[in-house]
């Protein structure tokens, strides 16, 4: 059984990778989300964010006197970029990736409480304060998608076809 420290360490890396996959996703996103110009420009601004995040990360590493060498970061990289395929081709890729988005900043937002927790157990309130600040940015990003779920649906169906719509302009 692996000793607190070292547990702390594991977690500190999966976060590691989980901010990899982000910087991934994003990049992905903002390529192909022309029409969606509000969606693009928080995604930049959290993208930004995502890369402080990740040195958060290497600065804790460096505290507990490891790095973020020999991570496996590849299957990450490799799963986002098939996701963010798939949502190209289904057509409705804005309202896809509000799906990819809401779930991803909510699986973020769990893994900073599991990280900030350990973090503390271990002694490491330095590293516990870090993890606090890009939980509150996760959280923070997680609240726009949330807010913008709507917006971004009614969004995408007003380029479509919308038969209800002719049927009531005839009239
Ligand atoms: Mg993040
Ligand atoms: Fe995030």
């Amino acid at each position: 059984m692996a000793n607190v420290q070292e547990t702390l360490i594991d977690y500190l890396r999966d976060a590691y990778a989980m901010e990899q996959q982000a910087i991934s996703i994003m990049d992905r996103q903002i390529e192909r989300l022309e029409n969606y110009p509000e969606m693009t420009a928080r995604l930049r601004s959290h993208r930004a964010e995502t890369e402080r995040q990740a040195e958060r990360i290497e600065t804790a590493l460096q505290r507990l006197g490891t790095d973020t060498s020999s991570l496996k970061t590849g299957m990450a990289k490799l799963s986002s970029n098939l996701q963010a395929m798939m949502n190209t081709f289904a057509g409705d890729e804005a309202v896809k990736d509000v799906i990819s988005n809401y779930t991803f900043e909510h699986y973020e937002i769990v893994n900073y409480k599991i990280l900030k927790a350990t973090a503390e157990t271990a002694g490491e309130m330095e590293i516990a304060r870090l993890a606090e600040e890009s939980l509150r940015e996760e959280e923070q990003m997680a609240s726009w998608v949330e807010q913008n779920i709507g917006v971004i649906t009614k969004d995408f169906l007003s380029r479509i076809e919308n038969p209800h719509m002719q049927q009531t302009a005839k009239r």
